[in-house]
């Protein structure tokens, strides 16, 4: 698909994957630092170019809901359209391309998917990979071919048309939901918020399978009245079943502020709940409130998770709770 057009007679060449709509010179580089323009069209120099490479559980992404258990095969690159002062992935994102000489072209990288034990595709993760889109769309579109699973870790910010072509292949997303205000995006972020809201609302409307994860951050985004909106949000315009991961902060990047307090995190969770059938919490010490799927009909505990083990104790086959029938994972994403 066309990712840039002539700036008119202003000059330089405009970016059409992200809000951002960059207009860069021959030889300039994006916000993201990893597209370039060469007069007349924007480069990926990403393409290929890999900074990590492991095959992780899908709690790790995470994804709860979506083969709970089984691994994924997960590579990242470089580079981020957002500009988060506390991101916890910095190295990869936040500073260009660290290094060029760790390249797979997408047919090796489906072959490896393909010769890993009970893997269940490719997820694009570690840094942000709207920004890596022509690679992930070989890869994906391979993938699929393949009859395995795609799997996008994003931030979600990413223009209309772009996001189209990618639900033609991605099977299953996590987008992070920041915070519910756009002052914080503004401030913290160097983006807006309305476009990862319509891009949560375009995957809802597509039936992939979404979770959504807030960074819960001492004083920028801990208040009841805030995940209140933000929950409330989540359940009116992608349904109430949308697991939501309230995720513990630690200092990186450019923040130091202490980590956020286990029981702010605590008081986050009972909010959502209140609105949403499904709230978990991340970055906890083991045997805290909400890493387990309960049945939200009758109460039964279905999955227990220590760390990213778990143990499925009362999940049928087909996703349902053993005791009530209620469905809780779609049953196409809940056994291979
Ligand atoms: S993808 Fe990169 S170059 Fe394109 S608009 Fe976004 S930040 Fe700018």
């Amino acid at each position: 698909m066309i990712l840039s057009e002539r700036n008119g007679d202003k000059g330089g060449v405009r970016c059409l994957l992200c809000p951002h709509s960059c207009v860069l010179a021959e030889g300039r580089k994006g916000i993201c630092r990893v597209r370039e323009s060469d007069g007349n069209t924007i480069r990926s120099l990403t393409y290929g170019i890999i900074s990590g490479y492991s095959t992780d559980p899908i709690e790790k992404k995470p994804l709860y809901h979506f083969f709970p258990g089984k691994n994924i095969l997960s590579v990242g690159s470089f580079g981020c359209n957002m500009r988060c002062d506390f991101c916890q992935n910095d190295e990869i994102s936040q500073h260009g391309i660290q290094h060029n000489n760790y390249f797979i072209a997408p047919d090796n990288l489906v072959s490896r998917a393909l010769a890993i034990p009970d893997n269940i595709g490719l997820a694009y993760t570690y840094n942000e990979p709207v920004i890596w889109f022509e690679y992930i769309m070989e890869c994906s579109e391979a993938i699929k071919q393949e009859g395995l699973h795609n799997v996008m870790v994003t931030n979600g910010y990413v223009n209309k048309d772009p996001l189209m072509e990618l639900l033609r292949y991605i099977d299953a997303f996590n987008i992070d939901l920041k915070s519910f205000d756009d002052s914080f995006y503004r401030s913290y972020t160097g983006s807006s918020l309305r476009p990862v809201l319509d891009t949560l609302v375009a995957v809802a409307e597509a039936g992939r399978h979404l979770e959504v994860t807030t960074l819960v951050i001492p004083k920028l985004n801990d208040t009841v009245e805030m995940m209140k909106r933000e929950a409330r949000w989540i359940a009116e315009n992608l349904g109430q079943d949308t697991p939501l991961h309230i995720s513990r902060y630690f200092p990186r990047y450019m923040r130091e502020d202490p980590a956020t307090p286990l029981e702010t995190i605590i008081r986050l969770y009972e909010t959502a709940a209140e609105h949403l059938r499904f709230v978990y919490t991340g970055n906890l010490p083991e045997g805290n409130k909400g890493s387990d799927t309960v049945c939200p009909s009758c109460n039964k505990i279905l999955i227990k998770r220590s760390g990213y083990k778990i143990k499925n104790t009362g999940l049928t086959n087909e996703g349902r709770c053993s005791v009530c029938g209620e469905q809780i994972i779609r049953a196409e994403n809940s056994v291979l």
